[in-house]
Parts: C-alpha cells; sequence; structure tokens
C-alpha cells in the first residue's frame, strides 16, 4: 500500500450536516453517537420505519449503548424515508429489507449515501470501499452518475462486517508477498444480527453454525475490495477464498482463523513485519495491530482496539496445509459498520465529494488531514 496525503481545501467553513436512515437501529445507533461532536459532521436529520417516523428519536429508539443519547439527537424528530431531508449526505443503517430502492431514491434526489447495507456492494459501478485499502475506487462515481442519471448523488459502500477486518489483514500482505488462496473459519458476535437479533435460547451455551449469506458475502467481497477499477469496471483480485461462517454467544467482536498460500515464499517476522507497517487511516495510527501472547486475541480483552477501528493480529504461525495461519479480531459494529461508513464519509469529504447545499458561517472545522492508500 502506497499512502497518500491529502487534504481538504481552505475554505472548510462549517461542518458537513448528515442524515441517518434506519437511526433507531443497532448500526444506526452507532453511527448517531459517532457523529456527536464530529469535528467535520453535524447530525441534523434521522430517519427510520413507520414505527419510529414522527415520534421524537429519544422516544422511537431503544438505546443500546452505555453513553446517553447525543443532546443533538434527543429532540430530533424521527423522519420517513422520503428524499426530502434537511442535510448534505446521509449515512444507511437500513435492514436490508428495504435499503435497496431507499438508497437509490436518496441518489437520484441529489444525496450522497455512504451505506452499510449488503444491497449495492457488489454492483458493477458502486464503489466498496476501505479507505486503508482501495481509495482509489472513487473513481467508479462519475461512471455510476453517468450510468444511472444521478446528478450530484451517488452511493458508495462498506464491506459486511466480517469481511472488513479480513481484508484490513490481508491488504499489507497481499501487497508484500501476493496471496493465492485462504481459508477463513469465522466465530461471529451476536451483535452482528442487529436487535434483538439471535434468541438466546438459540444461542446461549451454544454455537449456531450457520449466518445467512454471510459465507457468500466473505467470499465475494474481498475479490472486489483489492481488485481494482480499470476505469469502467472492477477488476476482482482473482483470489480462492472459503469461509465458515459461525455465531458465537459473545456480544461484540468478530474472531477469524485464517489460513493463507502466498504466492512468495515468506517468513513468520516478515509476515509479522508486512503486517505492522499497514497504512495509516484518520482514525487509528495501527489499522493491523500484532500481539505475541499465545492466547490473544480476544474479544472481551481486544475489541476496543484503535477505538474499535483496528483489526488485531495473534498467533501468527506455520500453516502445515497452506504458508500461514493466524487469527483475527475487529469490532463489527465499529470497523464493521458504523466506524467504516464514518470513515468512508471522511474520506469523500477529503477528495471533494461532499457539498454543502446552503451556506452557513457557523462552526469553522479543523482542517483534517486523511491517509488512504491509492
Ligand atoms: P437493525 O438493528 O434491525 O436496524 C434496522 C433499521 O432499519 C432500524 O432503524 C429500522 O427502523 C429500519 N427499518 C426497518 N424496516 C424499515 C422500513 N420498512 N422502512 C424504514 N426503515 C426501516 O439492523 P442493524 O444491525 O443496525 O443493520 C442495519 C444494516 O446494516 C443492515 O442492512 C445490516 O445488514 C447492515 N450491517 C449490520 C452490521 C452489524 O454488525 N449489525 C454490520 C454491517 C452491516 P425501526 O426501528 O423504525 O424499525
Amino acid at each position: 500500500m502506497s499512502p497518500v496525503r491529502s487534504s481538504l481545501e481552505p475554505g472548510f467553513d462549517r461542518k458537513f450536516r448528515a442524515g441517518v436512515l434506519g437511526a433507531t437501529g443497532t448500526v444506526g445507533q452507532r453511527l448517531v453517537q459517532l457523529l456527536a461532536d464530529h469535528p467535520w459532521f453535524e447530525l441534523t436529520e434521522v430517519a427510520a420505519s413507520e414505527r419510529s417516523s414522527g415520534k421524537k428519536y429519544s422516544d422511537a429508539v431503544n438505546w443500546h449503548l452505555e453513553s446517553p443519547i447525543p443532546s443533538a439527537a434527543a429532540n430530533l424528530v424521527v423522519k420517513g424515508l422520503d428524499p426530502t431531508l434537511d442535510c448534505d449526505f446521509v449515512f444507511s443503517a437500513l435492514d436490508s429489507s428495504v435499503a435497496g430502492p431507499a438508497e437509490e431514491d436518496f441518489a437520484r434526489a441529489g444525496y450522497p449515501v455512504v451505506s452499510n447495507s449488503k444491497n449495492h456492494r457488489m454492483s458493477p459501478d458502486v464503489p466498496l470501499l476501505i479507505p486503508e485499502v482501495n481509495a482509489a475506487h472513487l473513481e467508479a462515481i462519475p461512471v455510476q452518475r453517468k450510468n444511472r442519471g444521478y446528478g450530484s448523488g451517488f452511493i458508495v459502500t462498506n464491506p459486511n462486517c466480517s469481511t472488513a477486518g479480513l481484508v484490513l489483514v490481508l491488504k499489507p500482505l497481499a501487497d508484500a508477498f501476493g496471496l493465492e488462496k485462504m481459508f477463513v473459519v469465522t466465530l461471529q458476535a451476536v451483535s452482528g444480527a442487529g436487535y434483538p437479533g439471535v434468541p438466546s435460547l438459540d444461542i446461549l451455551g451454544n454455537v449456531v453454525p450457520f449466518i445467512s449469506g454471510e459465507e457468500e458475502k466473505m467470499e465475494a467481497e474481498p475479490q472486489k475490495l483489492l481488485g481494482r477499477w480499470d476505469g469502467s469496471r472492477f477488476v476482482e483480485a482473482g483470489l480462492g477464498i472459503s469461509a465458515h461462517c459461525n455465531r458465537v454467544p459473545v456480544e461484540n467482536g468478530h474472531l477469524e482463523c485464517l489460513s493463507i498460500s502466498l504466492k512468495k515464499i515468506a517468513t513468520l517476522r516478515e509476515v509479522r513485519e508486512a503486517l505492522r507497517i499497514a497504512v495509516l487511516p484518520t482514525a487509528v495510527k495501527n489499522p493491523v495491530v500484532v500481539l505475541e501472547e499465545e492466547n490473544r486475541p480476544q474479544p472481551r480483552r481486544d475489541v476496543n482496539a484503535g477505538n474499535g477501528m483496528a483489526a488485531v493480529v495473534g498467533r501468527v504461525r506455520e500453516c502445515p496445509l497452506l504458508d500461514i495461519k493466524l487469527t483475527l479480531l475487529s469490532h463489527n459494529l465499529l470497523r464493521g459498520a458504523a466506524g467504516a461508513a464514518l470513515l468512508n464519509a471522511e474520506l469523500l469529504a477529503s477528495r471533494g465529494f461532499l457539498t454543502r447545499s446552503r451556506i452557513a458561517a457557523s462552526d469553522p472545522a479543523a482542517v483534517p488531514v486523511i491517509q488512504v492508500a491509492e
């Protein structure tokens, strides 16, 4: 990965106004929390289903987080999915049963849409983004606008929660040694299923060896993320991937056991070194943290590494079947969902893809700097 430094233009005189679609859900609440006191963005709109719309956000939401509902959000009136919100762009944390057409409606109406949902991830003209991995895929946005007749609007997505941490770890290895194939087994937290998610009687004292659609996503999304945009289409990485996905009784954090076959022979020391020098993002100095202890990473101890935005790697060792094996952990709701979307929005802001629909003179923001991979 070759880091490139870019910064917002001078004249960044007020924050971008953000809306959150699906603001009452598990991911939506995290977004609302992360947007409180954000230096570049302010939350001005929340939207959800008919069950919630018309109510005050604090009355509509079943708030699960430890910190209180941010004051800027508590009194907002929840709107429906009509694309007439008073904001410059929207995050989408909508249930996938409604996200597809709703996100298209907003993009058509001129809103940049930063989505968590699966619906558009693999569309041939929609960037699937991890800023530290494939920021160059933003080049697909003008093509998407042209293809779909969008004006100022567009859609970008972040990967599935188990793919996000995985690809953060794969990217430096791909750059250093090349990747041939990999085999991954996940142990995924219950919060990945939204709220109330998996019934307690199904998951307590148990492991469920099936998560609908998850293995397909883990086998498809890394191909696009690690592939390239050739000016008119995404060219997949062509990596052999086999994934087994399991739900385990852990609150937050997806653990993944990974065996990889490399194109170039590497020692374990070289592998650990390659992981340690991964590119710097906005929020964390080290997006990949390598632990030496034999019994780490563990969800309870390591899930919040780098404010929940790092992938934590341990147990790097030789694999008798492929070349190397390791264990990785990432926070499914932060690196895998809300934090990933926020980072994507920061990338869009830093690259001039967000605009303000009306001028206000307040809220001077710090000039931000973002480091991304090209
Ligand atoms: P969730 O807790 O079930 O929340 C779903 C949200 O969608 C709620 O705000 C809900 O509003 C809204 N919604 C449902 N039906 C609607 C409708 N007909 N019209 C308008 N709004 C509607 O789900 P989640 O876990 O936050 O996931 C949200 C999205 O992110 C999903 O697409 C999911 O696949 C994706 N994602 C989740 C994770 C994770 O770890 N949880 C990770 C990555 C991606 P009401 O409260 O009003 O019903």
